[in-house]
């Protein structure tokens, strides 16, 4: 049983090893994910930890002992953080983390530390780390879009996995903690091998793996989101693109919907006047203000350069025309917080959707021609496309 055990403990030293290496290599393809770092140090950590416990009988008591056991710990500890970062875009203060490891390595070094003693302390350590951990995924998928639209909130299955993960690891520390006290209150020698050890520690492991495939499935996940916003937004404003609007609007009925477009006047002067940075910005001011003075439900597109289009479900031609003049009215008020030495202002098209069978295309096709009268009429206006 014993050298089942040691068989165990180096086989998973080497799949963790290679798990987080895979870590590495799917962040290497994802730009970006907080927390992640955390994750591979982690798995590296509890990697190593693995190893030298394991390696008990060869190397000095320091390594095999309190270097794997403080290991092991804190690899859990690092790893919740990492998930801490991962939800809430930043790391937890690790003050704490030293402190612990510290006090584990003070602890593992006592001379007097028995067995029971030990192993109730990882029991302990590790289940409430890994259920701090789980609850961190959880908790965390309450967590609200950030200012970019990132939705860190997400819970999947890959999360799920992880949480899966998790609970099974603290299950089995819990476990192994009762069990424990149970067998020094009846003077059980303790710390043989036994079958029930060997259940204790293939569980315990088999909780690890499937956590860390978990975190490599949330990359993934992660990966592909980062894909669909390359393809479906606009890096200037985070609103959708031309394939954006296209998608979501292929998503629902369009009969009652109405449409705006919408072009900024005399944006070739503005580049001219202020330069084409500052013309950026005058268009991402447009974006801010559609999403605040359009109803929340709006589809809101950049088609390119300075036009964009809102698809507004649910909004008939008199709702969506007040939508616009009020967004006309917002745009040239706040355009005076940019600082140049003018207001800036946008025209506007508006169509509504005049049956069932209305396409995406027709109904920007008449909101494009209301929004040429509008231009020709003298700008900074709204016009309505002629019904059919
Ligand atoms: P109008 O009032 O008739 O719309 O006149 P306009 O000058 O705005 O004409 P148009 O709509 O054709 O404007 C296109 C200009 O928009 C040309 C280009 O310099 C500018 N533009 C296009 N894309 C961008 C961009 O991404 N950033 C900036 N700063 N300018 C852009
Ligand atoms: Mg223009
Ligand atoms: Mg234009």
């Amino acid at each position: 049983m014993a050298s089942d055990i040691k068989l165990l403990g180096y086989v998973a030293a080497a799949l963790f090893f290679f798990m987080a290496i895979m870590l590495l290599l799917t962040l290497r393809q994802a730009v970006r994910v907080r927390g992640a770092t955390q994750w591979v140090w982690s798995t590296l950590t509890v990697a190593i930890g693995i190893g030298l416990n394991t390696s008990q009988e060869i190397v000095p008591p320091i390594l095999g002992i309190t270097l794997a056991n403080v290991m092991i710990i804190s690899g859990a500890a690092l790893g919740a953080c990492g998930t801490f970062a991962y939800r809430y875009q930043r790391l937890p203060s690790l003050r704490w983390l030293y402190v612990g490891v510290a006090a584990l390595i003070v602890a593992f070094m006592y001379p007097e530390l028995n067995l029971a003693a030990r192993i109730l302390l990882v029991a302990f350590a590790t289940g409430v780390i890994c259920v701090w951990h789980a609850w961190l995924m959880l908790a965390g998928s309450r967590v609200r879009p950030n200012a970019a639209g990132v939705k860190h909130a997400r819970f999947r299955v890959p999360h799920g996995v992880m949480v899966l993960g998790l609970l099974m690891v603290a299950t089995v520390f819990g476990i192994r903690a009762v069990d424990t006290l149970v067998n020094m209150r009846s003077n059980i020698p303790l710390g043989g091998p036994t079958r029930t050890t060997f259940v204790f520690y293939a569980v315990g492991l088999a909780g690890r793996l499937i956590l860390l495939i978990g975190m490599v499935l949330v990359l993934i996940d992660e990966l592909g989101q980062q894909l669909r916003t390359l393809a479906l937004r606009d890096s200037l404003t985070g609103l959708f693109n031309r394939r954006g609007l296209k998608d979501a609007a292929s998503a629902q009925s369009l009969a009652d919907c109405s449409l705006l477009m919408m072009d900024l006047d005399h944006f070739t002067a503005v580049n001219d006047d202020f330069g084409h940075y500052q013309g950026d910005h005058v268009i991402s001011l447009l974006a801010r203000c559609a999403q605040a003075n359009l109803p929340a439900n709006a589809v809101l597109a950049r088609l390119g350069g300075e036009e964009f289009c809102a698809l507004l479900p649910q909004a008939n031609l008199a709702a969506a025309t007040a939508n616009a003049e009020s967004l006309r009215a917002a745009f040239q008020r706040d355009s005076a917080t940019l600082g140049h030495t003018r207001q800036h202002t946008v025209s506007i098209g508006v169509a509504s959707a005049q049956s069932a069978t209305t396409t995406l295309s027709q109904l920007m096709t008449r909101a494009d021609q209301a929004l040429y009268r509008a231009k020709r009429d003298g700008r900074n206006r709204v016009e309505i496309a002629d019904a059919v």
